[in-house]
């Protein structure tokens, strides 16, 4: 018999007990910085140094830190399951808690892309990129992250996974950033969804979703031995 399929959609809530601040909860990184001026292409062109220098710090920070039991308790979910898990995080605390097949929609901190061709992508050793850092072309490389304003490629492979989905789990997102606020509208109607969050999130216009208001620590465990039973 197939495997049932399903997706997990993460956002900044699921690395929160890991230590990384989220973006909008109180204390929130975007408390101390302006997205304007160290996310989005108009700041890399204005002051390059210190977009660099931002990323470096958010960097530094996720090397320093260890997936937590909901990233671990996701992988346990592939032993009956055909799982794909859909991150808005920038951080690696998926991979390396071990789940195999992870995409970010918002790119990776621990890698770099030329600002010549896109196509050119390369790890980061250790934690930091600087000027003059430069790709085989001899151009600048920048971090590998979708700014706001910028395109999200990403999102023709998610769509077809969201569609394809038997359930769907929505961990720690605010459903503030779009596109991929939207990518939970692509489930089928029946397909079981649930929503892990201890903030009240507003989407109760999804069919068959059941809203579980609690740290992902806490409840992504229990639901993955629900669903294991
Ligand atoms: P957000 O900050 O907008 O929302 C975080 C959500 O997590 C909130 O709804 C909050 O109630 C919830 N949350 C807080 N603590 C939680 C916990 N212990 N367990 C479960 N949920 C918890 O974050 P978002 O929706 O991911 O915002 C989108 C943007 O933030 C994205 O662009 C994303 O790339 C970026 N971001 C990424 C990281 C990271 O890579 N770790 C960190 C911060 C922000």
């Amino acid at each position: 018999m197939e495997m049932r399929r399903i997706v997990v959609l993460t956002g900044a809530g699921v690395s929160a007990e890991s230590g990384i601040k989220t973006f909008r909860d109180a204390d929130g990184l975007w408390e101390n910085y302006k997205i304007e001026d160290v996310a989005t292409p108009e700041a890399w062109k204005r002051n390059p140094s210190l977009v660099l220098d931002f990323y470096n710090q958010r960097r530094k920070k996720v090397l320093e830190v260890n997936p937590n039991a909901a990233h671990y308790s996701l992988v346990e979910l592939e032993k009956n399951f055909h799982v794909n898990i859909i991150t808005q995080n920038i951080d690696n605390l998926h991979e390396r808690a071990g789940s195999k097949n992870v995409l970010h929609l918002h790119g990776e901190i621990t890698k770099s892309r030329s600002t010549n061709n896109h196509k050119l992508i390369y790890p980061i050793e250790g934690w930091q990129l600087n000027i003059d850092e430069c790709c085989e072309l001899g151009s600048q490389l920048r971090p590998h992250i979708v700014w706001f304003g910028e395109q999200v490629p990403e999102m023709e492979n998610s769509i077809p996974l969201v569609q394809m989905a038997d359930i769907v789990i929505v961990i720690g997102t605010s459903l503030a950033v779009y596109p991929a606020a939207g990518l939970i509208m692509y489930a089928k109607k029946d397909a079981e969804k649930f929503l892990i969050d201890p903030a009240s999130v507003p989407y109760d216009r999804i069919f068959n979703l059941r809203i579980i208001r609690d740290t992902a620590c806490k409840a992504v465990p229990q639901l993955v031995n629900d669903l294991l039973k």
